[in-house]
């Protein structure tokens, strides 16, 4: 299986489906230590999203990458909050890091380097650490997770699962840890207990990859 047109806007798809059913979650959980805006910010950056990819002029996407760049592009312009930048850029930085139009499509480890690349544009514009309780602690073990398998000769289908546990897994993991960015930080220790919306939403972001190849994980412990 290789990273095409088709997989890239199913994946784009099923983000903004997660969002569209989890986005009162999402706002639950930045309601106890933030302003009580993620699910709607989501919300309304992938409502755009889907609206772009939807418009009746809009034309063909040159390729994967041209998707997610676009869904990146979309969600930096239309949402306010710290998440549209992050995802956004992180986004676009996947995008840019896929094969364009006339190069061997990527596959899994190449994949791969694309969500690496957008980890590393989280980090560069959020300069969040590992265990700062942000988006950073979800998608790192996501990561990990998804190289693990690949190593292990695992394909798209199994790294997708894969970098879905991993990034959940590390959303439960931030319930004990102390904010030391965004507005949750500014809780100090109150922001201890409980689970940070940011690495949920990246789980579910991850997740709704899995479904795209067809291997939704078992679990949703969200
Ligand atoms: P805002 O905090 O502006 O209201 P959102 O509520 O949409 O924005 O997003 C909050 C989430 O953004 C947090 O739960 C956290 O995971 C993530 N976040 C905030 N600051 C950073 C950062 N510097 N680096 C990575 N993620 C961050
Ligand atoms: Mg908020």
């Amino acid at each position: 299986m290789d990273v095409d047109t088709r997989l890239a806007e199913a994946w784009v798809r099923a983000m903004a489906a997660a969002v569209e059913k989890e986005h009162g979650r999402l706002t639950e959980l930045d309601s106890a230590i933030g302003d009580g805006d993620h699910g709607s910010n989501l919300r309304r950056g992938f409502t755009a999203v889907l609206a772009a990819l939807d418009a009746p002029d809009a034309p063909a996407p040159a390729g994967p990458g041209a998707v997610l760049t676009k869904a990146g592009s979309t969600l930096i312009s239309k949402v306010g909050g710290a998440s549209g930048p992050l995802y956004g850029k992180a986004f676009r930085a996947i995008g840019g890091a896929l094969p364009q139009p006339g190069e061997a499509p990527a596959d899994a480890a190449g994949l791969g380097e694309a969500l690496a690349a957008g980890l590393r544009a989280v980090r560069e514009l959020g300069k969040a650490e590992p265990g700062d309780k942000t988006i950073v602690d979800a998608w790192t073990p996501a990561l990990d997770a998804y190289r693990a398998a690949v190593a292990a000769g695992g394909g798209l289908p199994e790294a997708a699962a894969a970098a879905a546990e991993g990034a959940e897994r590390g959303a439960l993991d931030t319930v004990p840890l102390q904010a030391r960015k965004g507005r949750a930080s500014y809780l100090g220790p109150r922001s201890i207990g409980h689970q940070d919306p940011g690495a949920t939403s990246t789980a579910l972001l991850l997740r709704a990859l899995a479904e795209a190849v067809g291997r939704p994980p078992a679990s949703g412990a969200l």
